[in-house]
């Protein structure tokens, strides 16, 4: 197997362009298990911890990587592909609260200091823990090739059961996620409390700038996937009894319609780690739960 460790996104470019079979490498937490495993033999492994851009972040206001500036108001962030889980949560949690959230339950300290965001967007498990965020927070995936750049829409990112919408000859290049107006939460069921895959996750943010509500469903249908009826009717309901303006009480009607709209959006199957009843009533829980303590925290800080 060739080994193959370009030192610039151009070169990495130009040898995925030549050999598109070979296999991308961040931080080999999702790969290295599968050669361990026998369970995939490619041509060449493609090494991109050389290139520095990839492991970065930066805001498109220009604060420095790092700085931090407060969220509200600021440009999007634009996160490389190769960040890891660890940075997320020490440099982002303010920014990107939703994603720092799930970065938190993702894996160990080891996995969380090598395994990066886009691995998990390469990786393109149902159950990966950055897909919900991502979508709640309506996210876009900048992937570049020799013939140019396009940005993909996290709701569009996810074609299949670990199939993401790349072409061949494609690499990830940066994920763009606009800092919140609102609040934002994570919340992840598996069968102990670390080192688990998710059984069923969901991420909500409240967009109260644009009057909208972001979802994200993971581990409960082929594809991380939106709930997208349940936004459409909290964000109607909110906006109906005047709450976005008032930050009143929410009523328990509103709630629980949205847990049951959330739950209706899934798809999930029975497998080793629950079964599909179990996590359509998590599902549902959790959505009612996130929504209660993002709407607290949103009157907190009116
Ligand atoms: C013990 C253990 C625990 C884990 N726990 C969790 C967990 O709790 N939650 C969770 O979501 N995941 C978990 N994982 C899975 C894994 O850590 C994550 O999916 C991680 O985000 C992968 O990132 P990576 O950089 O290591 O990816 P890699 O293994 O390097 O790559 C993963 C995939 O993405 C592709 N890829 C990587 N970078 C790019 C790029 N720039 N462009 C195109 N394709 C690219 C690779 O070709 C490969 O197909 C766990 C793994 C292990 C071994």
């Amino acid at each position: 197997m060739d080994f193959i460790q370009p030192a610039s996104w151009a070169d990495a470019l130009a040898v995925k362009s030549a050999s598109p079979a070979a296999l991308p490498v961040a931080g080999g937490t999702d790969v290295m298990v599968e050669l361990n495993f026998d369970a995939r033999r490619p041509a060449a492994l493609l090494d991109l911890t050389r290139i520095a851009e990839l492991a970065d972040w930066d805001s498109e206001t220009g604060s420095s990587p790092g700085g931090g500036n407060g969220g509200n108001g600021a440009g999007r962030i634009r996160l490389g592909a190769a960040v890891t889980y660890a940075r997320v949560i020490e440099e982002l949690g303010g920014l990107l609260p939703g994603l720092a959230m799930a970065a938190r339950t993702v894996g160990s300290p080891q996995i969380r200091n090598r395994g990066t965001v886009g691995g998990n967007l390469g990786a393109a498990s149902p159950a990966g823990d950055c897909h919900p965020p991502l979508l709640a927070a309506g996210a876009e995936i900048e992937v570049a090739s020799v013939r140019g750049t396009r940005t993909i829409t996290a709701a569009d990112f996810y074609i299949g059961v670990k199939r993401n919408a790349l072409q061949p000859d494609e690499l990830i290049r940066a994920i763009l996620i606009k800092p919140p107006a609102g609040q934002q939460q994570f919340s992840k069921i598996g069968t102990r409390n670390a080192m688990v895959i998710a059984v069923a996750a969901f991420s909500l943010a409240l967009h109260p700038d644009e009057r909208a509500i972001g979802t994200g469903i993971g581990s409960a249908a082929p594809t991380p996937r939106r709930a997208e009826q349940a936004e459409r009717f909290l964000a109607a309901a909110l906006y109906d009894a005047g709450l976005w303006d008032s930050r009143g009480d929410l009523p328990a009607s509103i709630t629980q319609e949205f847990g049951r709209l959330v739950s209706r959006a899934a798809e999930p199957i029975d497998d080793v780690r629950g079964t599909a009843a179990y996590r359509l009533h998590a599902l549902g829980v959790m959505a009612a739960r996130t929504l209660t303590w993002a709407w607290h925290d949103y009157r907190q800080n009116g």
